[in-house]
């Protein structure tokens, strides 16, 4: 394929996708209603059916999909189905694009392992859920990282299920991007599940509580900009308005309410009693809370 014909709009450039689960059936979609050829192969070959019947070619294995063009697709459950689908294909002159969730550590070997096969390798985390996929205005996209060319060539036609987010040659950089975002969710969720449980006794309607939380986390999240200055510049006293000594001894307060209204503290302790612990430290009386990062990297 050269650059010219990727270029061309009316060009649609043939795509190889293993996998139709849930998330696979949803890029399938995407890409067939566009317009691309799409060559798919599934391990259970029923989930194939539907999509041969708008068009697609429907390979009998992976290595035969593979071997059927240069852009191939993976999304299959996790690593080690990928490596079982991968194994016996040849990847020479292959773009291999894993948007399968890994971990970052996996995506670098797995980067190495294809370039050693004469492929290139990009590494995708896809921040959206099967709906959002093929929806532009649903906000789902998708980190990649890894080889900058291969992204270069097939932006266009990886642009088509959601919107692109490429971070960088280290191709576990997709990997890591994403598990930080849903780490980041999981502990937004653990605040809004005590949340909830501290009203869920009481006379207090959730559903009118809800847009209070959703209001109040709003208005807080913004402070992860003013971390990432303060984890650049080092500098965690200048501005702050809530020092650490402060927010602990206001946080006496939240464990106190907790325990009179029977609930548990289990998920609200871990991030106090870290900044507990960095009071008793010493000298960070006055400092930004963003310092707990400091205790999380040792
Ligand atoms: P599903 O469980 O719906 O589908 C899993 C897919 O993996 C199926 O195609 C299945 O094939 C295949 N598979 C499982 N084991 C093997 C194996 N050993 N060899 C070959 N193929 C195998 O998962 P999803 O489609 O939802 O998810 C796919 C990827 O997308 C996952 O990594 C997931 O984390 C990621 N993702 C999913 C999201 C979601 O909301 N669904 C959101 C963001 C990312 P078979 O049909 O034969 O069982």
């Amino acid at each position: 394929m050269s650059d010219n014909t990727a270029r061309d709009s009316a060009y649609k450039e043939p795509v190889i996708l293993l996998g139709l689960g849930a998330m696979g059936a949803a890029l399938a979609d995407a890409w067939l209603t566009a317009g691309h050829p799409l060559t798919v192969w599934n391990r259970d070959p029923r989930r194939a059916e539907p999509f041969a019947a708008r068009g697609a070619t429907v390979a009998a294995t992976a290595a035969e999909a593979v071997a059927s063009g240069r852009l191939v697709v993976l999304c299959l459950l996790d690593d080690d189905s990928v490596d079982e689908a991968l194994t016996g294909a040849d990847l020479t002159d292959r773009d291999l694009v894993n948007l399968t969730t890994g971990t970052p550590l996996r995506a670098r070997d797995r980067a190495t392992w294809a370039q050693a096969r004469g492929a290139r390798f990009l590494d995708g985390g896809i921040m959206a859920v099967p709906p959002m996929i093929g929806t532009p205005e649903s906000g789902g996209y998708v980190f990649y990282s890894g080889s900058a060319a291969s992204f270069e060539d097939h932006r266009h036609t990886l642009a088509v299920p959601a919107g692109t987010r490429y971070v960088g040659e280290d191709p576990g950089f997709a990997a890591l991007h994403d598990v930080a975002l849903l780490s980041a969710m999981y502990g937004a969720f653990s605040g809004i599940a005590h949340a909830f449980a501290l009203i869920r006794r009481e006379a207090v309607d959730p559903e009118k509580f809800a847009p209070l939380l959703v209001d109040w986390l709003t208005a807080m999240v913004p402070a992860a900009h003013t971390t990432a200055e303060r984890l650049n510049s080092g500098d965690h006293t200048s501005g702050v308005v809530s020092g650490l000594a402060m927010q602990v001894a206001g946080s006496a307060t939240l464990v106190r309410t907790a325990e009179d209204q029977g609930v548990s503290t289990a998920l609200l302790s871990p991030y106090l009693n870290l900044m507990e612990r960095l009071l008793r430290e010493g000298g960070h009386d006055e400092e930004d809370t963003a310092r707990v990062i400091d205790l999380l990297v040792g």
